[in-house]
């Protein structure tokens, strides 16, 4: 492998692969990282010219039209449409250049929604993913991405091509997108927690704080990126989580966010907004089997670095 092009390259798991490819056994190799200044991945024209340029072996497909809940809600045409047409050009661009192997990036909240589908039971496996609608409030995402299972089989099948997916649980970390609009429940609480310190006023929670979620640390998330990378050559999906005991209430974590800011009063639950999807727990068996000694970050631990990086970078951070 010389060149590993990543996309997204100025996201939060970007950001987080570029902390571990500084080590061993990755530091040998010459990872690129590309965002839309580079390239809009949704003009074909402009990601044939990309990889034109680097040449890559390799690509790491990060970039997205991604975001929370309340983003998906609103924006669901944009976010399918984007998404769609990112990852039909990232393929046909691999496909055109030979490159050797493409690792794509679903999220399990693409995954049927058990309370739409009698047969769906949780937790969700690798072998569901198109067994039944997604949960309707982030369909448009949701359909985009399947999508990317559907075409690198396809690939797989017809070009010989050594494309994979990857399905990560709900991502945050260091150089999340902090936006109010458009960011997920802890990068959101973040934000939210620190103004609150601040003007020693309420720290809002949105919803009841009772849905359920597995959260993965994006450094984590990047390891395992990695190892998939060099080492996971299945045409199925793999789901990247940690295990089903790991699930925990947005509760549970706004309280984590408080605690790591010293943040003392009662939190306050705006009940008035959508709780989306109750809960989507999913079986980390086949990562497990594959990858049986790697270690999950504890999630307090992985807030509280979070929150740290959030306090240190603030004027740098995407608010
Ligand atoms: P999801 O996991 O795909 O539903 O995406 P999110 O990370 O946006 O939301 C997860 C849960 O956190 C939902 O139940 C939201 O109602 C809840 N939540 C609580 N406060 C917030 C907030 O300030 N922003 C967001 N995005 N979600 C919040």
């Amino acid at each position: 492998m010389g060149n590993i092009l990543v996309t997204g390259g100025k996201g939060m798991l970007a950001y987080a692969v570029k902390q571990v490819t500084k080590q061993e056994p990755y530091s040998k190799y010459n990872f690129v990282y590309v965002d839309i200044e580079d390239a809009d991945l949704c003009d074909k024209a402009q990601s044939f010219d990309l990889f034109d340029k680097y040449k890559p072996d390799g690509v790491i497909h990060l970039a997205a039209d991604v975001g929370g809940l309340f983003k998906n809600m609103a924006h669901g045409v944009e976010m399918h449409e984007n998404n769609l047409l990112m990852n039909m050009h990232i393929m046909q661009s691999c496909k055109e250049y030979g490159v050797q192997k493409l690792v794509s990036c679903l999220s399990t909240c693409i995954f049927p929604e058990p309370s739409l589908s009698s047969h769906i039971k949780l937790p969700l496996d690798e072998t569901m993913i198109h067994n039944g609608p997604p949960h309707p409030s982030n369909q448009g995402y949701a359909y985009a991405k399947r999508m990317i299972d559907v075409q690198s089989q396809y690939y797989r099948r017809q070009y010989n091509c050594n494309f994979i997916s990857l399905a990560p649980t709900n991502i945050f970390g260091p150089n999340d997108n902090f936006s109010l609009e458009s960011s997920h429940v802890i990068p959101a609480l973040i934000r939210k927690c620190r103004a609150a310190m601040e003007e020693d006023s309420d720290f809002v929670v949105l919803g009841t704080g009772k849905p359920l979620r597995q959260f993965i640390y994006s450094l984590d998330l990047a390891q395992l990126f990695l190892w998939a990378f060099f080492h996971y050559d299945e045409a199925e999906p793999l789901i990247l989580a940690p295990g089903e005991e790991y699930e925990i209430s947005i509760g549970q974590v706004a309280q984590y966010i408080a605690d790591a800011f010293g943040y003392k009063k009662q939190l306050v639950f705006d009940t008035s907004y959508s709780d989306g999807q109750y809960k989507r727990t999913v079986s980390n068996k086949k990562l497990m089997s594959r990858n049986p000694d790697f270690k999950f970050t504890p999630i307090d631990f992985a807030i509280k670095e979070t929150v740290d990086w959030f306090k240190a970078n603030y004027h740098a951070a995407r608010l």
